[in-house]
């Protein structure tokens, strides 16, 4: 298991004046859900050109204060991650693949023209919030503690450029079991709407990505499904992602397709992982191209046995239904698959420390 060097900076500690009681916290963590509740705590580093990184504070979670010509406001200068800290079987406390997160922030940074953090100090924002927090876990069996450190600019300037000030925050939220063993495959919509152009930011893990989702998320809840799915933007006929998962199609000859990384689709760390499991189970991985039409024609074949799709939030969800405006089609026998289920397991088995960590994943904290 990784082990993590201190980061340069020193955080300065303003511990809650009123913490949530035992009694309140212990109401949230028996029923965490996802993403509505918070812990005590939040973590703030702040930037500027020119002292760079500065200020480094643990301090109260509550509103912040912000200029109302800050340009994150105007133009949508924000970035985000996502990510799990989990309770071990031996009551330690781990996160996972933190410096994957820490990467990828920055490329998201790069892309929106942002300063990159040192992935020391982004992974010690992130450590420092859990250690502070480590009471916030969830007492629901498959809960975690959901990391969101995230960068927004902030200098109050209406002129369109990159900013010359930013913050960076980390908070923490109890979350619980997405996905409960025996629940049913997710059904899909194929969205018209396109989430990503060459050229565009579909890489990047930007706000601004996730706000022109929510009108076809929202299509595809009034239609009954459960999650969208977005096809490529030139020839509106290449499988790109789910609005916040990666997929992988799994064939009756024992090969494994996910779409690749042609800079439209994020890179999922839970994708790569994944990757890596499954050719140690001894499938042939590709990362390349699948039309909409030939996933249909594949699924009608029988040469398709199971989808999945993959995410921090949810680990890995079948996919049972397919649907667009020409009717919809069934993948396998509707339910999880076998392949499905047995990366599913592995992966959560390394994540909370019950299967050996050979990968250097789980980064102790
Ligand atoms: N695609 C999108 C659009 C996402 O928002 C996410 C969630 N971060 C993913 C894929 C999966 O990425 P990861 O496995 O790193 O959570």
């Amino acid at each position: 298991m990784a082990t993590l060097a201190d980061a340069s900076l020193s955080f300065t500690r303003v511990p809650h004046p009123a913490p949530a009681s035992a009694e309140v916290r212990a109401q949230v963590l028996a029923n965490p859900g996802f993403g509505t509740k918070f812990s005590d705590h939040m973590v703030s580093i702040e930037w500027s050109e020119d002292k760079g990184w500065h200020k480094a504070e643990i301090l109260p979670y509550g509103p912040i204060a912000l200029d109302p010509a800050a340009s994150v406001l105007h133009y949508a200068q924000e970035i985000f991650e996502g990510l799990k800290a989990y309770r071990l079987a031996d009551g330690g406390i781990a996160l996972f693949r933190p410096h994957a997160n820490a990467a990828r922030f920055n490329a998201s940074a790069r892309r929106l023209a942002m300063p990159e953090i040192p992935e020391e100090l982004f992974v010690e924002a992130v450590r420092q919030l859990v250690l502070t927090d480590n009471e916030w876990f969830p007492t629901v069996e498959g809960g975690s503690l959901y990391l969101r450190p995230f960068m927004f600019a902030t200098e109050a300037f209406l002129g369109v450029r990159p900013a010359k000030s930013y913050r960076f925050l980390v908070i923490a939220s109890p979350a619980g079991n997405y996905f409960k063993s025996g629940s049913p495959a997710v059904s899909i919509w194929v969205s018209d709407y396109t989430r990503a152009a060459p050229g565009g930011t579909g890489a990047a893990k930007c706000g601004g990505n996730y706000a022109a989702s929510l009108v076809p998320t929202a299509e595809a809840f009034a239609r009954g499904h459960d999650q969208v799915l977005f096809l490529d933007a030139a020839q509106h006929m290449w499988v790109e992602e789910l609005g916040g998962m990666n997929l992988f199609f799994v064939h009756a000859d024992g090969s494994l397709i996910t779409p690749a990384l042609t800079g439209t689709i994020l890179p999922g760390i839970t994708r790569e992982s994944l990757i890596m499991l499954a050719r140690e189970e001894g499938l042939t991985v590709k990362e390349g191209r699948y039309s909409l039409d030939q996933w249909r024609e594949d699924a009608a074949s029988g040469q398709l046995l199971e989808t999945f799709a993959c995410g921090t939030a949810a680990v890995v969800t079948p996919v049972g239904k397919v649907a667009d405006h020409n009717g919809e089609f069934v993948i396998g026998t509707g339910g999880p698959g076998q392949l499905t289920q047995k990366l599913r397991q592995r992966l959560v088995a390394i994540q909370r420390g019950d299967e050996a960590d050979t990968h250097g994943w789980v980064t102790r904290i």
